[in-house]
């Protein structure tokens, strides 16, 4: 299927995998890849974990070396910004003015964070966390930090609490809902977390508003931050502040071309847009999830950025299939791996594997009789077993899962009768 040139807007976790898949899978033609950050493209896990510790350098962060591009004749396009797709000429248009022409185009456009309108949000000291940029500047503040707030118990500001309290920082979560991690995994889970972050001295205000940073002049041109007043009055002194509330998919190109958005740039089971020359994949991209009851899904994933990519590539060169992938995700806090397998969100009932006292332990979230997915803490093999399982459509029963003596391993590999 003579498709070029193709074009990739967004360098993140899902373009690169698609300019890696199409030469894997033999495509031949133009592949240009389009990416506004400088540098060559990297991984964000890192970022929030070993990256901020300190633990690796830039070397580790990327996906590949400069001489892949080249040998891969893949034209990589750095510190470039799309700015206008022309549909009826088939061209996108770049900051510089320049045009290129595709034949498809693929949307990898990835997300941004999401910024509260909050009085003092503009001052020195309040951070952000998703770009290698944005790292390097909180990993500098830090190190001179003392007092820590951060705005949001999610995953990524669970994971920078676990480094800045390794490092000996006061660190105090503000967070809007009853509990941590609350939009994506079990109650069960979430309490674990928020203990085990307790227990290094991580502090917790839930329930709690971030109503303005304050902060005190230290030039004409602005202040820095010292402290983040709550709705409920109270002061929490802070020289760096994490805002870690979510992102916002970057779906205004899309939009701007009349394509269809909707919390994310809207495709199809093969996650083709309305316009067949376009496609969209990764976090910027909201598809029919198969593993969500077909239900319309925008995943923040990197086995969803890299499958959506591998699916497309499977497309572009000829072999179209609906995108079918088990969802997957890890985190890791401290000592603290946490992986899931499936969609948890919407299970009215638990089964769990282990005792939540060992560390160890799998909480296995059913609705109804329907397993939808499993959280694994510490518990690799089980996580390992329950893709298998959940992959083949196969399903074990809350005592089954909760009994230590059933073989997950022998349920997940089992031929089917
Ligand atoms: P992105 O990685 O956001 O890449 C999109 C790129 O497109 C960006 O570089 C953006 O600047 C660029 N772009 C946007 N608009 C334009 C334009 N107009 N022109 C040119 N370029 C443009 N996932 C996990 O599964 N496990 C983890 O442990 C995990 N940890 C994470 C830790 C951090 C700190 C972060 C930020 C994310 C983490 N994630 C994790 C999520 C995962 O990294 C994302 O799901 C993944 O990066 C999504 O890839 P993407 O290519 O869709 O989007």
């Amino acid at each position: 299927m003579a498709q070029e040139p193709i074009v990739i807007l967004g360098a993140g976790h899902a373009g690169f995998q698609l300019a890696a898949s199409l030469r894997q899978h033999g495509f031949e033609g133009a592949v240009t890849l389009v990416g506004d950050e400088a540098g060559l493209p990297y991984q964000r896990p890192p970022l929030s974990k070993d990256y901020l510790d300190g633990k690796i350098g830039l070397d580790l962060l990327l996906m590949r070396p400069d001489a892949f591009y080249h040998d891969h004749r893949i034209d990589y396009l750095a510190a470039t910004r799309a700015e206008e797709i022309d549909r009826a000429r088939k061209t996108v248009r770049l900051a510089s003015g320049e045009r290129l022409h595709y034949r498809h185009l693929v949307l990898a456009t990835g997300a941004r964070n999401r910024v509260p309108p909050l009085p003092g949000i503009e001052l020195d000291g309040v951070c952000y966390l998703r770009t290698l940029a944005e790292t390097d500047l909180l990993r500098d503040r830090l190190h001179a930090a003392d007092n820590i707030v951060v705005i949001g118990a999610g995953f990524i500001g669970l994971e920078f609490a676990a480094v800045a309290r390794a490092h000996g920082k006061n660190v105090h979560i503000v967070e809007l809902t009853d509990r941590a991690m609350g939009r994506v995994v079990s109650v069960t889970t979430s309490r674990f977390f928020a203990e085990a972050h307790a227990r290094t001295g991580v502090e917790f205000g839930f329930g709690a508003q971030a109503a303005r940073i304050g902060g005190r002049v230290t030039s004409p041109m602005g202040g820095r931050v010292d402290h983040v007043e709550l709705a409920n009055g109270d002061k929490l002194p802070a020289d760096l502040v994490l805002v870690s509330i979510g992102v916002v998919p970057n779906g205004e190109l899309a939009a701007a071309a009349g394509l269809e958005v909707a919390n994310g740039i809207v495709v199809d089971g093969e996650l083709a847009t309305g316009d067949i020359n376009i496609s969209a994949i990764g976090d910027c991209a909201v598809f029919p999830c198969d593993h969500a009851a077909g239900h319309m899904t925008r995943l923040e994933a990197v086995q969803n950025a890299a499958d959506h990519a591998r699916c497309i590539a499977d497309r572009l060169v000829g072999k179209a299939h609906p995108y079918s992938a088990l969802p997957w995700f890890w985190s890791e806090q401290g000592k603290l791996r946490l992986q899931i397998a499936g969609l948890t969100q919407g299970h009215d009932r638990t089964a769990l594997r282990g005792a939540t006292e060992s560390g160890e332990f799998s909480v296995f979230c059913y609705r109804g009789e329907t397993l939808l997915g499993v959280e694994s803490i510490n518990r690799p093999a089980d996580h390992a077993h329950v893709r298998r399982l959940l992959a083949a459509g196969r399903q074990v029963s809350p005592d089954e899962a909760a009994d230590l003596s059933f073989d997950l391993r022998a349920a997940a590999t089992a031929r089917p009768a």
